[in-house]
């Protein structure tokens, strides 16, 4: 399954992956996908925001336990973030019928549809959708860099975007949701054990910064009469890094945009996003007021207009404490298989969804803490481990 997926969306350059949603490269994920689900005599079915469904039982019978992750990545992504979770799901179930193990819930595997944001930028619109956090009125707003709209995307790719909307009736049928994902930071490999269960997911928001001054001449314009955005970006990307190093979160401008963007011009806009998070609501709130505080006061001592928009936003998730408790329970039968619980910085469809359904995550071990990125790596061994976890945690959920 690993080697059928390997190839798809694969710059040849990086080695990195551009599986956007509703493009060709996602086509061909959703394609493997349906394959796998057929091929193992799954009920398919795809829910009105394109999520992905392989059932083994009937879901209408409810309680039902559900696995899955997503196939889509960032710009440049690695091969694991998301699909070791899909294909993981798939090799727990075979191991499950393997093992002839007694399934007397309904067992889901699911693909969320959009999940990095990488295009219309905002991360989860699946399972947001879904759960009806993210409304029919804001879905039809989006548009990706080229102007196309999330639902002209969607219609392209053979979706009608018309029935997007909140699903609450499908999600009231499952009782229990654990994504297993690579790891995005290295508290497993500093632990020294293959398999983590979630604790909480950080809040974490995405903020515009809209620096705007006065394009002019590069070689003509004194310093003194420039009204230059980018060194008041420059040193509000300064800010963000000390108020998140003093407060023990992170704050990242990773993503810029440059009006005129010529080597030969002082820029009339330098626009930049924030990415922030913390363990804590609080500690985040300071950090963006911080960074926001600072970039006002350079703001006006050079003469540039300042506006900050927030983007997106999810308040901390704590998962379901008697779920992970429960998955501890049946880890820990394998007494070499040490169980660390971690909070993680990074978002997911499990924290979409657990506002709405109890849902636990088992993160698998990556040695260097590398994610979205090429270099994003798991360990075969660390991988069937995963697998391995998955299967008894959804083989102890299944049995009544
Ligand atoms: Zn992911």
């Amino acid at each position: 399954m690993w080697a059928e997926l390997l190839p798809i969306g694969r710059s040849s350059a990086s080695g990195g992956y551009r599986r956007y949603a509703w493009t060709g490269a996602d086509a061909d994920c959703r394609e493997w996908f349906r394959g796998h689900a057929e091929a193992r005599g799954l009920v398919y079915e795809v829910d009105r925001n394109g999520n992905q469904w392989a059932w083994l039982g009937d879901p209408a019978e409810g309680d039902a336990v559900v696995t899955g992750s997503h196939l889509d990545s960032v710009p440049d992504g690695g091969a694991f973030d998301g699909p070791l979770g899909v294909v993981s799901s798939f090799a727990a179930l075979d191991e499950l019928r393997s093992r002839k193990a007694q399934l007397d819930r309904p067992l889901g595997i699911v693909n969320f549809g959009d999940e990095e944001g990488a295009r219309f930028g905002l991360a989860c619109v699946g399972s947001r959708l879904s759960s009806g956090q993210l409304t029919v009125e804001q879905a039809h707003r989006l548009t990706d860099e080229d102007g196309v709209t999330l639902a002209r995307a969607m219609e392209a790719a053979g979706y009608d975007p018309e029935r997007i909307g909140a699903d609450r009736e499908r999600l009231a049928r499952i009782g229990a949701f654990v994504e297993l994902h690579v790891e995005q930071g290295r508290a497993l490999d500093l632990s020294g054990d293959q398999v983590g269960i979630a604790s909480s997911i950080w809040p974490h928001g995405r903020w515009r910064f809209d620096f705007r001054g006065e394009a002019n001449h590069a070689g003509t314009t004194r310093l003194g009469d420039r009204r230059d955005p980018m060194p008041v970006y420059a040193e509000t990307v300064l800010a963000a890094r000390r108020a998140a190093e003093l407060a023990g979160a992170v704050a990242t401008f990773g993503k810029i945009a440059v009006e005129p963007n010529g080597v030969n011009a002082i820029p009339s806009l330098v626009r930049g996003w924030l990415d922030s998070r913390a363990a804590g609501q609080e500690t985040l709130d300071t950090v963006v007021r911080e960074i926001e505080s600072a970039a006002r006061e350079h703001a006006q001592a050079h003469g540039i207009d300042l506006e900050v928009v927030r983007e997106s936003f999810t308040p901390v998730v704590e998962f379901d404490h008697a779920l992970r408790d429960e998955l501890a329970r049946l880890l820990g039968r394998d007494a070499d298989l040490k169980v660390p619980v971690l909070g993680t910085g990074a978002g997911h469809d499990a924290g979409i969804l657990a506002t709405s359904v109890p849902t636990a995550m088992l993160f698998v071990r990556n040695p260097t803490g590398v994610s979205h990125s090429p270099a994003e790596f798991a360990a075969e061994d660390d991988c069937v481990a995963g697998v391995r976890a998955l299967a008894d945690v959804l083989e102890g959920l299944a049995r009544r």
